[in-house]
């Protein structure tokens, strides 16, 4: 079972899953990291309106608005936890398959195989 990037690469399936699974988790950290960077600059604005126009709802309300951005932060670094478990349980299974579809690819042609090294 082959499948094939935008570019044209050739991936076998348990390569290009990886691959998914790599780009999930890094999309999920930025995710992460962007949370925390919104509640942090709420938290800027928050302070500099109160001093400079003393409107303490508003302050309270982008206050209240950085505590959650900061408990999303947190969901995401544990659904990364959860990933990386998935990633290992899914490693452990693919194994034989990957033994499996190894010993395929050998019985293809010489430019299949050449094929087969090319990544992103
Ligand atoms: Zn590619």
């Amino acid at each position: 079972m082959r499948f094939q990037c935008h570019v044209g690469h050739g991936w076998s399936w348990d390569a290009l899953l990886t691959h998914k699974s790599d780009q999930l988790e890094a999309a999920v950290w930025a995710a992460s990291r962007l949370f925390v960077e919104r509640a942090i600059l709420q938290r800027q604005i928050a302070s500099r309106l109160q001093r400079a126009n003393g409107d303490p709802a508003q302050a309270g309300q982008l206050d209240a608005l950085s505590q959650i951005d900061e408990r999303k932060s947190r969901e995401l670094q544990e659904m990364l936890g959860e990933l990386a478990l998935v990633a290992s349980e899914q490693q452990a299974g693919l194994a034989p398959a990957r033994e499996r579809s190894v010993a395929y690819e050998r019985q293809l042609s010489p430019v299949s195989r050449k094929e087969s090294s090319n990544a992103d």
